[in-house]
């Protein structure tokens, strides 16, 4: 097998030209001063280079070829415990001894301290080989760095500036033990009764007299949730909130945060292996896909607990950890489609069909030409959201300890506010993009693949399987659309002014720019138009008087307006919009990338091709479709409730 690596041009264009490591790599190193930091800049990108050949090599090598055994190794359920096939033990392992346990963790607790973005590129490498394994070794490595960061959070971690290190922190066992390979991490959410609703979650927290914690729930659906430590959500507060009883949301308050052992170490310590359990494990599942990953469910009772940050800010915390787990998601779904493309490419090159190979019929070429040039869009927007979710927060864990001169603290809180903007905005078009797109391609190289592809022996299949659950982890796509759909609109809300200056904007450079410019203008009017529609709707009457170039009239209407009022033709066209700006944002990437490098403006010009029709789709559905479904949706919600409301939709914001 090929190095997953080396033979990856796009993925290598990255590391070598499209990052800007500079920033990354001065926030992870402690602005250089870290005892043991690399010499420089490139010499740290040189050695990141290192380890992603390492991987690439390894996956190619031991993991890719082991799909078949993979497949069907299913964890199972004995006397209560877990027990992995042993290619998986065998495979994570071995990843592990290449340092992937740690390798975003600083030096000083074991770990290799990559930036972040180091950890998913190799999630996507390995992911490209097998998405269970890389779904283990992720909660590895994510979950130290998830605890880390918690701990800093809450300023249990203590650190000495010179030279620049963390002396302690209130997680050190747990970070410890599954940076050296005898522990990991999950995080349990999801119950019986809510998945999507974190409202509507049961699962108790309660203050013992003493002082310390007890959880009682059950959880469901816990990928890697066999292992000892569960970042685990509950309830402290009860239900009733100053918003009443009536308030969907108000549950969302009432979270807290824990850490939940699912078992202590007896006196003999991890080496006798002697587990004193806090938990129960219920069961494991049997899924379409991600047949070697296990999926668990588990039950507290009474079992002891540590809060994590403050009481009733459980679902914000749960949201950081999230944040990451999506744009992983992003990263795993492109090693699913690099997987998926190149084994339909392969495929196509040597089937012959009515004279030639099928890679010269004229429909096989164009489909395997949108497999590449959605993975390449993927991988801009996911390249992105990563950078800026890491910036934003390893300026937090900079600030907060080094003792830093001003202009420098300035400029970094500046850098800081950008990135979180940006990382919120991208995050949730990214977990749609890759998941929707992913799906698409794996079947795509089916069909590629002709019967062939049907057939489990050739192993393609598997991979749309694989592909079915990331619309539906971490925030299903209706979700992500609810996100993007909310931010947007209350953004105009709150910034009108900024909106109009967006359109104008765009609408200058439409006429006036260069020709990619233009282009990518063009795209972003037909959005902001669509914002624009979907405002004016749901606004009524007042607002469609509103005149595009006065912002003070637009602050004005929209004072008293209530965003849970008649919010559902937004809800309906959520991921309409989502398709939209997800379109927008990639060709926002592409086109930065080619004011780098010239010779990225192939991938825009493809990007374009296809966004361009796309977009005009899905604004003529948005302005055309929508009033008779919500006229039935309103017709037969009024006769349930024998009330003629029209505004029973929730909020987005209380969904994961
Ligand atoms: C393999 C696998 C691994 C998982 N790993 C984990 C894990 O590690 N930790 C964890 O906590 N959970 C995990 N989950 C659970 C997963 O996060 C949930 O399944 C997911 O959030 C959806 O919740 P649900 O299944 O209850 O579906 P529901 O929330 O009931 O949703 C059902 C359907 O309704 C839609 N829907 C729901 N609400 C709305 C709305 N307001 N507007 C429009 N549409 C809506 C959804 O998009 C979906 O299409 C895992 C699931 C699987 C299958």
């Amino acid at each position: 097998m090929p190095n997953f690596y080396d033979d990856n041009e796009d993925l290598r264009w990255y590391v070598e030209r499209g990052v800007d490591w500079d920033p990354l790599v001065r926030l992870t190193e402690y602005e250089m001063k870290a005892p043991d930091a690399p010499a420089s800049v490139e010499e740290a990108v040189s050695g990141y280079r290192d380890i992603l050949e390492l991987v690439g090599g390894f996956v190619g090598d031991e993991v890719a070829p082991r799909w078949k055994e993979l497949l069907h190794a299913h964890p199972r359920l004995v006397e209560g415990e877990v027990v992995e096939a042993p290619v998986v033990r065998e495979v994570v392992e071995k990843l592990g001894q290449l340092g992937l346990f740690g390798i975003n963790v600083p030096r000083e607790l074991g770990g290799m301290n990559a930036p972040l973005l180091l950890f998913q590129l190799t999630q996507e490498l390995i992911a490209r080989a097998d998405t269970s394994v890389c779904a283990h070794v992720g909660f590895h490595g994510g979950i130290a760095m998830a605890a880390l960061l918690y701990s800093v959070l809450e300023g249990t971690t203590t650190f000495t500036s010179d030279p620049p290190r963390i002396v302690d922190t209130r997680f050190r066992e747990l970070i410890e033990e599954i940076v050296a390979g005898r522990a990991w991490g999950s995080m349990d959410i999801t119950e019986p009764g809510a998945g999507s609703d974190m409202a509507a979650l049961r699962t108790r927290g309660e203050l013992l007299a003493d002082g310390t914690w007890v959880v009682t729930g059950q959880k469901v659906f816990i990928t890697s949730g066999h292992g000892r430590w569960h970042f685990v959500i509950a309830r402290t507060e009860d239900l009733a909130s100053p918003n009443g009883a009536d308030d969907a949301y108000a549950g969302l308050k009432g979270l807290s945060l824990f850490l939940v052992p699912a078992w202590d170490w007896g006196p003999g310590g991890a080496t006798e292996g002697q587990k004193v359990w806090r938990a129960t494990f219920d069961g494991v599942e049997e899924k379409l896909g991600h047949t070697a990953s296990a999926t668990v469910s588990i039950s507290f009772e009474r079992s002891p607990a540590f809060l994590v940050g403050e009481r009733g800010r459980g679902f914000q915390q749960m949201l950081v950890l999230m944040n990451n787990a999506r744009i992983g998601v992003g990263f795993e779904c492109l090693g699913v489609a690099e997987a998926a493309w190149r084994a339909a490419k392969a495929y196509a090159a040597t089937r012959p069909s009515m004279g030639k190979t099928i890679d010269r019929h004229e429909m096989i070429a164009e489909i395997l030409e949108d497999m590449q040039t959605d993975i390449q869009g993927i991988r801009a927007l996911a390249v992105s959201a990563c950078w800026h979710e890491e910036v934003s927060q390893k300026v937090e864990l900079v600030s907060r300890f080094l003792p830093l001169d001003p202009a420098r603290k300035a400029a970094l809180e500046a850098q800081q506010r950008v990135s979180r903007t940006r990382s919120r905005a991208l995050t949730p078009l990214l977990k749609w993009l890759a998941s929707e797109r992913c799906v698409a391609i794996a079947r795509q190289a089916i069909q590629v693949h002709g019967g062939s592809g049907y057939i489990v022996e050739t192993g393609v299949e598997r991979l749309l399987r694989d592909a079915m659950v990331f619309p539906i982890y971490e925030g299903t796509s209706q979700i992500q659309g609810l996100m993007v759909m909310k931010d947007t609109l209350l953004g105009v809300v709150k910034d009108p002014g900024g909106f109009l200056r967006d359109f104008a904007a765009a609408q200058w450079t439409s006429l006036t720019g260069d020709p990619l410019a233009r282009r990518v203008a063009g795209l972003r009017l037909v959005a902001l138009r669509a914002v624009r529609f979907l405002l004016l709707r749901l606004t009524g009457a007042k607002a469609r008087e509103l005149p595009l170039t006065d912002p003070g009239a637009w602050k004005a209407a929209f004072a008293n307006w209530d965003p849970k009022r008649d919010f559902a033709l937004a809800m309906l066209h959520a991921e309409r919009l989502t398709s939209l700006l997800v379109d927008v944002a990639v060709a926002d990437a592409l086109l930065l990338q080619v004011e780098r490098d010239p010779a990225r403006a192939d991938v825009l010009v493809r990007w374009l091709e296809r966004a361009e029709p796309r977009a005009r789709w899905r604004y003529d559905e948005i302005v055309t479709t929508g009033p008779r479904l919500l006229a039935i949706l309103a017709a037969s919600g009024a006769a349930a409730s024998g009330a003629a409301s029209t505004s029973a939709s929730p909020l987005p914001s209380a969904a994961k």
